[in-house]
This record gives C-alpha cells, sequence and structure tokens, in this order.
C-alpha cells in the first residue's frame, strides 16, 4: 500500500519550465516531500524524480537506480568529463524518448536529507541521471535537446499533451 499522493505533472504545466529556488534548510517538511517523492518516482517505475515534476518549484530530487534511493538538494556539477549519447524518457513525457548528449563522469556537490554537504564523483547512467534530474530544476527538459528532425516528430505528441494536460486542468 501506498500513501503518496503526489501528482505528477507533465508536458504543458508550466511549473515544469520555471527555475526552482534553492532549499534553506531540510527540515520535517522537506523530509515527508522526499519520502512521497521516492514512493511516487518507484510507483511510476522511474529512476530519477525531481520536485517540479510534482509541481514543487524547490531545488530537490531524488534517484534511484536500483542500488536504493536518495535525495539531492541543492545540487552543483564541479567538473564534468567526457561525454556520450543515451536516449532518455522522463515522467513529465510519457511515451517520448531523445537522444541526449551529456558529459559521462561529472564531480558533484549537494547536500542530503540530514543537512549534510556530500561531494562525489558519479559517472555513466549515475551521472546522467543526475544531470537530467538538475535539468529539471532550471526548467530544462529533453525535448530541448532534440535535433531538428526529432523535434518535427515530437511536434504532434507534444501537442496532444499539452491539450490533454489543458483537459484536466
Ligand atoms: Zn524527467
Amino acid at each position: 500500500m501506498s500513501g503518496s499522493k503526489l501528482k505528477l505533472h507533465i508536458y504543458g504545466d508550466e511549473c515544469l519550465r520555471k527555475k526552482s529556488v534553492p532549499v534553506k534548510e531540510v527540515g520535517v517538511a522537506e523530509r515527508m516531500l522526499i519520502k512521497a517523492m521516492v514512493e511516487t518516482m518507484h510507483e511510476h517505475q522511474g529512476i530519477g524524480l525531481a520536485a517540479p515534476q510534482v509541481g514543487i518549484e524547490k531545488r530537490l530530487f531524488v534517484v534511484d537506480i536500483g542500488d536504493g534511493p536518495f535525495a539531492v538538494i541543492n545540487p552543483k556539477v564541479l567538473k564534468k568529463n567526457g561525454s556520450g549519447y543515451l536516449e532518455e524518457g522522463c515522467l513529465s513525457l510519457p511515451g517520448i524518448s531523445v537522444n541526449v548528449k551529456r558529459p559521462n563522469k561529472i564531480a558533484v556537490q549537494y547536500t542530503d536529507e540530514n543537512n549534510q554537504t556530500v561531494k562525489k564523483e558519479l559517472s555513466q547512467l549515475m551521472a546522467r541521471v543526475f544531470l537530467h534530474e538538475l535539468d529539471h530544476l532550471d526548467g530544462k527538459m529533453i525535448i530541448d535537446y532534440a535535433g531538428l528532425r526529432e523535434k518535427l516528430k515530437l511536434r504532434k505528441p507534444l501537442k496532444a499533451m499539452q491539450s490533454q494536460n489543458k483537459a484536466i486542468l
């Protein structure tokens, strides 16, 4: 049984295009949000979920690539190395995937859910998920990486998603 009641926001919702604000301190409310976000991510079989995707414009996301969930607060990328392409999906863009070029090794700094500063080196999938979720905090989505031909293909499904979203509102 799941207690999470967070609504997953999909493309067309303006909260996905805003720049999120830093978290001052991780308190009870933030920890409850993190817990609910982890549940929501798992429910939707995601490997990452950013606060704007549940309508909250805070610099916070959760990740679980299979070795357990953790929260990332106020993330910063200190160093980037290499690059590679991978087909990425997004819980806020159901049915859509885009080939995204990203660095394959990064050094990052963030605050964890106990208000401790963490410095880490991430590579491969972990680096990719981190950067994908960090993009969400700046209002950026995978469709922004699409090439011209890909963009043309995406026009119809995106328009459908947008009007569907309006109907729900
Ligand atoms: Zn996403």
